[in-house]
C-alpha cells in the first residue's frame, strides 16, 4: 500500500472533509454528522486498501462523501439558525410571562388595598352616619371608639372634649390602654404641652418619651377637643399624622353639633341675669339626683344660699345695682363647683346647688369656702365698693330625708338658722337636730 501519487494524497485529504462537518456542525445535527463520518471512513478506507486502478471509484467516493458533508453541514446550519430563533422566542415569552405574573401579583395587592380601603370607608361612613345623630358626649363615645379602632386602628388613645365652662379645662370622653402616657389624662396632657411649649390648636407627631401623635379637632379658631395616639414601639409617628387628620377632620362636625346642641339646650335652661339654671331644671334634676342615689346607694349634698339684707342693698343702690350683684354672684358660684355639680336659681336672692356624691363633710367645707369668697367679693359702684354676704343651709341625701321636698325643707331650715344666728354663715341641718 503506497501513496505516492499527489492525486492519492488529495483524495486521502478530501476524504478529511466530512469529518470537518463533523466537527463544525457537533453536537446539533449528530445523526446526519454520524453519517457523513461513516461515508468518509469507508471512503478514506477503500482508497488505502484500493489499486491505482481502483483509485477513480475511491475518488468518487470522496467527491460524494465531500457533497453528503455540505448538505449535512447546510442542514445543521439551518437548524442551528431555527433552534436560535425558537429559543430567544422562548426567552422572550419566558420574560413576558414572568412580567404578566408580576403584573397579576400587583393586580392582586392592588385589589386587595382596594378592597381593605373600601371597608375602612364604608365603616368610616357608617361611623359618621351614626355620630350624625349623637346630642350628647355619652351618645357620641361608643361611635367614636369603634371608629378609632377600625378606621385608624389605634388601640391606645383618647378624646378629649372641651367643657362648656372654659376654667374646668377638657374632659375625657374615651381613655383606652394609655397608662403611664402623657395623654393618659387632660391634666398630664397640658403639662406635656407646656413643657414642649407645643400649642394645643396643632396637630403634631411625637417620638419621645413614645411614639404619638395629637390632633385637634378645630371649629374655626376654637379648639373643642383632641385626639391623642400613642403608636406602637418603632411605628413613625409622622407617618401615622396624615391619617390621623383625615379622621379628625371626618369627625369634628360632630363635636360641633353636640356643643352646638348644648348650647341651645343650655340657653333654653339658663337663667338670664344670673347665668346658673332655672328653678325649673333644679326640681327636675333634683328628682333624678335622688333616683341617682337610691339606685347605686350614693349620697349627695344640697345647699340653699340666700344673700343678706339684699332688700337693703336693693333699696340703698338701685334695682340695677342689686341686679349687677346677683349677676356676679352666679359667676362666682358657677366657678366655685365642679363640672358635676349643679347650681340654679331659686328665686329672687336665693341659689341652690346640689352637690353629687359629697359627703357631709365635704359639702360644708364647699359651702364655707363659698361663703368666704362672696365675702371678700367687692362690688363696684362708681368710686364705692359694696360687699354682700351669704347664709347658707346643708342638707344631706339620704341622711336627712327621703324626698326631694323634705331635702329642700330641712336646707331651709337650715339657711334660717343661719339668719337667725346673724348671717354670714354656714348651717347644716343634722346640727338642729341637737
Ligand atoms: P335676709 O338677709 O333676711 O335674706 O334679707 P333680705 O333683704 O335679703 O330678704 P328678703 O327676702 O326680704 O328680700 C329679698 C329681696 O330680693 C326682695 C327683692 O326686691 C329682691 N329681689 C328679688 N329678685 C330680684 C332681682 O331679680 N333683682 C333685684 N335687684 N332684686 C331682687
Ligand atoms: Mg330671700
Ligand atoms: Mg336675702
Amino acid at each position: 500500500m503506497r501513496l505516492t501519487a499527489p492525486f492519492e494524497i488529495w483524495t486521502a485529504a478530501l476524504s478529511l472533509a466530512p469529518a470537518l462537518a463533523l466537527a463544525v456542525s457537533y453536537p446539533r445535527r449528530p445523526v446526519a454528522a454520524l453519517l457523513v463520518a461513516i461515508a468518509a471512513a469507508v471512503s478514506g478506507t477503500a482508497l488505502l486498501l484500493a489499486s491505482s486502478s481502483q483509485a477513480a471509484a475511491a475518488f468518487i467516493a470522496g467527491i460524494w462523501a465531500c457533497l453528503g458533508a455540505m448538505c449535512a453541514y447546510w442542514a445543521c446550519r439551518r437548524r442551528a439558525e431555527q433552534f436560535e430563533r425558537h429559543k430567544a422566542a422562548l426567552e422572550a415569552t419566558r420574560v413576558k410571562a414572568a412580567e404578566t405574573v408580576k403584573q397579576v401579583a400587583e393586580v392582586r395587592a392592588r385589589g386587595a388595598q382596594i378592597e381593605r380601603e373600601q371597608r375602612e370607608t364604608l365603616a368610616l361612613y357608617g361611623t359618621i352616619k351614626s355620630l350624625a345623630e349623637a346630642l350628647s358626649w355619652e351618645d357620641m363615645r361608643p361611635k367614636l371608639e369603634s371608629a378609632i379602632e377600625q378606621y385608624v386602628g389605634a388601640s391606645s388613645y383618647a378624646v378629649y372634649a372641651a367643657s362648656s365652662r372654659e376654667k374646668a379645662g377638657f374632659r375625657a370622653l374615651a381613655c383606652r390602654r394609655l397608662e403611664g402616657s402623657p395623654g393618659a389624662s387632660w391634666a398630664t396632657l397640658e403639662r406635656f404641652l407646656q413643657e414642649r411649649s407645643a400649642r394645643l390648636g396643632q396637630a403634631q407627631a411625637f417620638d419621645t418619651p413614645e411614639a404619638a401623635v395629637l390632633v385637634p379637632v378645630l371649629d374655626g379658631g376654637q379648639t373643642l377637643g383632641c385626639f391623642y395616639a400613642r403608636l406602637p414601639r418603632g411605628a413613625s409617628a409622622a407617618a401615622f399624622l396624615p391619617k390621623v387628620q383625615a379622621f379628625v377632620e371626618q369627625v369634628a362636625f360632630a363635636f360641633r353639633r353636640v356643643k352646638l346642641f348644648q348650647e341651645v339646650e343650655a340657653l333654653s335652661q339658663i337663667d338670664g341675669l344670673t347665668g346658673v339654671y332655672r328653678r325649673g331644671d333644679f326640681d327636675e334634676r333634683l328628682q333624678r339626683e335622688i333616683t341617682r342615689a337610691q339606685t347605686f346607694k350614693t349620697s349627695f349634698g344640697l345647699m340653699l344660699l340666700d344673700i343678706d339684707h339684699f332688700k337693703q342693698l336693693n333699696d340703698r343702690y338701685g334695682h340695677p345695682f342689686g341686679d349687677s350683684v346677683l349677676r356676679r354672684v352666679g359667676e362666682i358660684l358657677g366657678a366655685s363647683v365642679y363640672d358635676t355639680d349643679f347650681v340654679a336659681r331659686y328665686g329672687g336672692e336665693e341659689f341652690v346647688i346640689i352637690l353629687p356624691r359629697a359627703e357631709p363633710a365635704g359639702a360644708l367645707r364647699k359651702a364655707e369656702a363659698i361663703r368666704k369668697a362672696l365675702e371678700a367679693e367687692r362690688f363696684p359702684r362708681g368710686f364705692e365698693s359694696v360687699q354682700a354676704t351669704v347664709s347658707i343651709g346643708i342638707a344631706h341625701f339620704p341622711r336627712d330625708a327621703s324626698t326631694g321636698e323634705d331635702l329642700l325643707g330641712r336646707a331651709d331650715a337650715a339657711m334660717y338658722q343661719a339668719k337667725s344666728q346673724g348671717r354670714n354663715r354656714v348651717v347644716d341641718c343634722e346640727s338642729l337636730r341637737a
